[in-house]
């Protein structure tokens, strides 16, 4: 069977933002979920096409392949889709929660979850993308309170079990032919209160903490690439690992620099007594200045390389070229002298030696 494309499962465009992306799994997942299509083979069928979607597109790195090289970068990087429903309520058994205030119908998952992935946009001048730099960012983020140890529960204080759901943490409800389950919305699922929160987290067991990052950028990035940072995601909840961090880099323009894919583009005047004769010109490079020959005769427009002196090909070896396009510039102000050699001059334009 041929596999839809992701963005078209989700109606969405390809340049969606993550919260769009959930937005649409949630329309679809409501429309297909099985419990409201019992027995429906195409619902079902519908209802994994969809999670599987969400599965790669919510995920910047498994977007990431998916976008460049489709089905088979994902599949490569050992994603083969869902195999039943219980595999996809485990996954997102978060996100059921919060979509339909209903849960699954099925246990949480009690296993390890690894935390959820940051973004960071970091701008970078020009030629800190062509050359390279090690810089650092700051990033806040939720850590688990110190004060009360991830508990939320004032030091010296307990919980108390809940007695709206009796310490289950759901409700059931009856619904025409459905029974379902809705978390507590006393105690959010949790089964328990906690009468006396711990002020430093207001019970939240998370307070936020800025941490420096160190970041290399690599020479020859561009705007839209993505440094993963690994593990400096959001903590894990019960032991899973640390979700990733991934540094979205923007790249200011240059004043003077033009780039176009690993090549770098710019203009230089020059006179038009230098274009005639011919002359050596010092051009701005990416690294430094560098001499440039023109040769006599130039015209204005005229496009002149200097091999190697481009930006650094990230994903294969060597650089790009640098092009010069030169300007002749015609002088506007000349004194008698002047006037009078290029008087000279034009009445022998034309004659030949
Ligand atoms: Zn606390
Ligand atoms: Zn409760």
């Amino acid at each position: 069977m041929v596999k839809r494309d992701y963005y078209e499962i989700l109606g969405v465009p390809r340049n969606v933002q993550e919260a769009e992306i959930k937005k649409a799994y949630r329309q679809l997942a409501l429309q297909y979920h099985p419990d409201r299509n019992p027995g429906s083979k195409e619902a079902e069928e519908k209802f994994k096409e969809a999670s599987e979607a969400y599965e790669v597109l919510r995920d910047p790195e498994k977007r990431d392949l998916y976008d460049r090289y489709g089905h088979e970068g994902v599949r490569r990087m050992g994603f083969s889709g869902f195999t039943g429903f219980e595999d996809i309520f485990t996954s997102f058994s978060d996100i059921f929660e919060d979509f339909f205030g209903l849960g699954t119908g099925r246990r949480r998952s009690a296993g390890p979850r690894k935390g959820p992935d940051f973004r960071y946009d970091l701008t970078i001048s020009f030629m800190d993308a062509a050359l390279g730099k090690e810089t650092e960012i700051e990033i806040e983020r939720p850590e688990s309170c110190n004060a009360c140890k991830g508990t939320g529960i004032q030091p010296g204080s307990k919980k108390e079990t809940c007695a709206a759901c009796h310490g289950s943490g759901q409700i059931t409800h009856s619904q025409g032919f459905f029974t379902l389950r809705t978390t507590c919305s006393r105690c959010r699922g949790q089964g328990s209160s906690i009468p006396h929160p711990c002020s430093e987290c207001r019970g939240n067991g998370k307070v936020k903490k800025s941490k420096k990052i160190p970041i290399k950028i690599p020479a020859g990035v561009d705007t839209g690439n993505r440094l993963k940072v690994s593990g400096e995601g959001g903590e894990g909840e019960r032991s899973g690992r640390s979700g990733d961090l991934y540094v979205v880099l923007h790249v200011e323009p240059h004043s003077f620099f033009e780039r176009h894919g690993d090549d770098i583009l710019c203009q230089i005047p020059i006179s038009f007594t230098q274009a005639a004769l011919g002359a050596e010109i010092e051009v701005p490079s990416l690294n430094g200045s560098k001499k440039l020959p023109i040769p006599p005769g130039s015209q204005s427009g005229q496009v002149f390389t200097l091999r190697g002196q481009g930006i650094a090909r990230l994903d294969s070896f060597g650089k790009g070229d640098q092009h010069i396009q030169i300007l002749v510039k015609v002088p506007t102000k000349l004194n008698k002298r002047q006037k009078e050699l290029l008087k000279e001059f034009a009445s022998w334009e034309g004659k030949g030696d």
